[in-house]
């Protein structure tokens, strides 16, 4: 999915940097590094057209000292065992720095979910769960959406583990439809606390979100609902973008119109007619004030950190800006609101429903909006003061929170036997 670029060792990188900063135990250091377990799994699925397909699929907890493992699952060709792994410990972070109790996992299977059907996506679902039922459950492990998967994908999984159980869970997923056990507001969670984020930078910087210029890359669930959002707070938006390019205007792009007439139909947002193409790698070079990268990973990297007009990115996206791109970006002065703070309004509602779902009692929308506002907002300024205490950046101040806070849990806890 990345190219070249491991982004396990970006990940691990990010990881030594944090720990210099704390002075961190060495042998703490190398369990930090590593996942507690990874599960590989391979199995068949029987096509419309009678064909076997064998299907590669992974399932990675990082760490459970806080709680339970909690992430995404993944449909796209290119994942493997390392970037299935760097995403769970990226969850490991990030739930430590909005302070939630769950540590990290991540899920994926090898798969191009746009040439199967979709009675070959439901097997294909329901075979994987399966698959990693022996590790995934209410109290262990639980799933979310992600690239390729849905709150369809969700209700199967959780069909799939409730027929085994013999009655219903609900809360062994997330980002289940709000008929399923799902909650209000976690389909616009990831996308809305993104632009809280925005919202916060923004402040700190002079800037004001509603007459600034923003370029968005993906319009995918992150994408689409943080350019509604900033488009509802008299942003202009100037740039979108999907896997198949972007379009831009100056003068701004209708949002809801793209988003309603263009977005999922045949052509997609590129049938949009007032408008300039322009490449994915053009996308990120644009001018304007706030780039929201909500696509997937490794994209802002050595070749273009320099070319980057944006004064702020926020990261909606896991793992768009390697090492070497941050470093760039901060010498030049421009702020980086880190994937693990930015892109956790997705993990935050998630919590709210497996909340709700153990306790059978569901929340009104504007209950969980305002909770998610107030946890992206107290959490934000952590990492803020962080920044000021170390004189570093967004990043490596959010990890320093969220390392500090899985350490101090796993020493605690203490090692077992
Ligand atoms: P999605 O599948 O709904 O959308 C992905 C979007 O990115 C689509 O518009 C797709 O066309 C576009 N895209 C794919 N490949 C691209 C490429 N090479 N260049 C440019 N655009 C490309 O996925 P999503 O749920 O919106 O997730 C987007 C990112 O946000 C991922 O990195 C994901 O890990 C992260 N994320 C998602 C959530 C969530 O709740 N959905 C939470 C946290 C982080």
């Amino acid at each position: 999915m990345s190219g070249h670029i491991n982004v396990l060792e970006m990940a691990r990188e990010q990881l030594a940097h944090a720990a210099q900063y704390l002075e961190l135990d060495s042998g703490l250091h190398h369990v930090l590094s590593r996942p507690k377990r990874q599960v590989i799994v391979n199995f068949p699925v029987v096509m419309d057209n009678g064909e076997v397909v064998c299907f590669e699929g992974f399932r990675v907890q990082h760490n459970t000292s806080r709680g339970p493992t909690k992430g995404g699952i993944r449909y796209h060709p290119e994942v493997d065992v390392d970037e299935t792994t760097a995403l769970a410990m990226w969850m490991t972070w990030k739930c430590a720095v909005v302070n939630i109790p769950y540590g990290g996992a991540k899920g994926s299977v090898k798969v191009d979910r746009k040439k199967l059907s979709r009675r070959e996506l439901e097997k294909l679902t329901r075979r994987f769960t399966s698959e990693i039922n022996l590790i995934i459950g209410e109290r262990s492990d639980i799933p979310a959406p992600d690239i390729g998967t849905d709150g369809m994908v969700m209700a199967w999984i959780m069909d799939t583990m409730s027929m085994q159980a013999g009655y219903t869970v609900p809360g062994i997923v997330t980002g289940k439809p709000v008929e399923l056990g799902g909650s209000e507001g976690r389909v616009e969670a990831t996308g809305r606390g993104v632009i809280v984020a925005t919202e916060e930078a923004a402040k700190y910087m002079n800037l004001d979100l509603g007459k600034s210029r923003v370029v968005v890359q993906g319009f995918g669930n992150v994408g689409s609902v943080a350019a509604r959002i900033a488009a509802q707070h008299g942003a202009t938006i100037v740039g979108i973008s999907d896997a198949r390019g972007g379009i831009y205007n100056p003068k701004g792009l209708p949002i809801e119109e793209l988003y309603h007439k263009y977005s999922g139909q045949d052509g997609g947002i590129r049938e949009f007619k007032d408008c300039e193409h322009v490449s994915n790698e053009e996308l990120l070079e644009l001018d304007c004030d706030v780039l929201l990268p909500c696509a997937i990973s490794t994209q802002l990297v050595k070749e273009n950190a320099d070319k980057i007009k944006a004064r702020l990115i926020v990261e909606g996206a896991n793992g768009p800006t390697t090492p070497e791109a941050d470093n760039i970006l901060s010498d030049r002065g421009v702020t980086v609101v880190p994937d693990i703070l930015a892109n956790a309004g997705g993990v935050i509602v998630s919590y709210f429903e497996w909340v709700q779902d153990l306790q059978n009692f569901f929340w009104e929308e504007l209950e969980v909006n305002t909770k998610l506002s107030r946890i992206m907002r107290r959490a934000y300024t952590d990492v803020h003061n962080t920044r000021e205490h170390y004189k570093t950046d967004m990043r490596t101040a959010a990890m320093i929170i969220g390392v500090k806070r899985v350490a101090e849990a796993t020493v605690m806890r203490g090692i077992f036997p």
